[in-house]
């Protein structure tokens, strides 16, 4: 199993991610893909895919709600890191409405440096959406081209999704979707294409209903194991299939 996206590097995780990645591990686990969130975080995403290249896929990217922390040279920064680690994808980015002052001409200004960015170096692209699916389709339909797209914590509607899918996105099923009062999403999730579905933790946030295990009380991404379990017999099939799923949209 791998899990399609956390954030391994969070300070909350500081100097016990040796460890964290042993429970992982010992649940089945044989990778993850750790998201940067802004220039502040890169440096934490590297050395952790430095320490552990056999087990850390980085990411790189500049969140929504860090946007205005970036400084003039992000872009720089960015591609830099990127370069520096050919097997890394860009992530996160994406849009949010969600937030309380969301600056959503910012937003939209910094989501398209970075699909510019991740289709000029050929990666795939991990996007946040909060609250803002109309914006961010009409940005998507914008694009001539599009990278290889992950929309991680999937919670649209089956119409969105069907248009996502068409556009040639991946969908993740977080933790978080196993609670009771989120039938609906499992529904969407339901009816995705097989061969698009990602799992992810999104630890240590998105804390799933009774988890295995845990960390501080936050999400541990060796959660990874009953979310699959949970999602497979959503989807009557082999959660093996959503590793394949996840080694198709990083081009593994
Ligand atoms: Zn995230």
């Amino acid at each position: 199993m791998i899990d399609a996206h956390n954030h391994l590097q969070d300070p909350r995780f500081l100097g016990k991610q040796g460890e964290i990645i042993e429970a992982m591990q010992t649940a089945g686990i044989t990778g993850c893909v750790v998201n940067g969130t802004s220039e502040a975080d890169w440096p934490d995403v590297a050395r952790l895919a430095g320490q552990f290249p056999d087990f850390v896929r980085p990411a790189f990217g500049l969140h929504p709600w860090k946007v205005s922390d970036r400084s003039s040279r992000w872009l720089e920064i960015l591609q830099g890191y990127l370069d520096q680690f050919p097997n890394a994808s860009l992530g996160e980015c994406g849009l949010d409405r969600w937030m309380e002052s969301p600056n959503l001409d910012e937003q939209h200004e910094v989501f398209r440096e970075q699909m510019n960015l991740a289709l000029s170096l050929n990666r795939p692209a991990t996007i946040h959406c909060l609250r803002a699916w109309g914006p961010l389709m009409s940005e998507l339909r914008n694009f001539p081209r599009l990278p290889r797209l992950l929309l991680h914590s999937f919670g649209g509607s089956l119409e969105i999704a069907g248009e996502a899918a068409r556009l040639g996105a991946y969908f993740s099923f977080s933790g978080y979707f196993l609670q009771p009062r989120k039938a609906k999403t499992r529904e969407v999730f339901a009816c995705l294409p097989l061969e698009r579905v990602l799992v992810e933790t999104d630890a240590p946030d998105m804390p799933l209903p009774c988890p295995e295990f845990e960390f501080n009380k936050v999400n541990h991404p060796a959660n990874l194991a009953r979310i699959s379990r949970e999602l497979s017999k959503i989807r009557k099939t082999d959660p093996k299939v959503f590793t394949a799923n996840t080694r198709a949209f990083l081009g593994e």
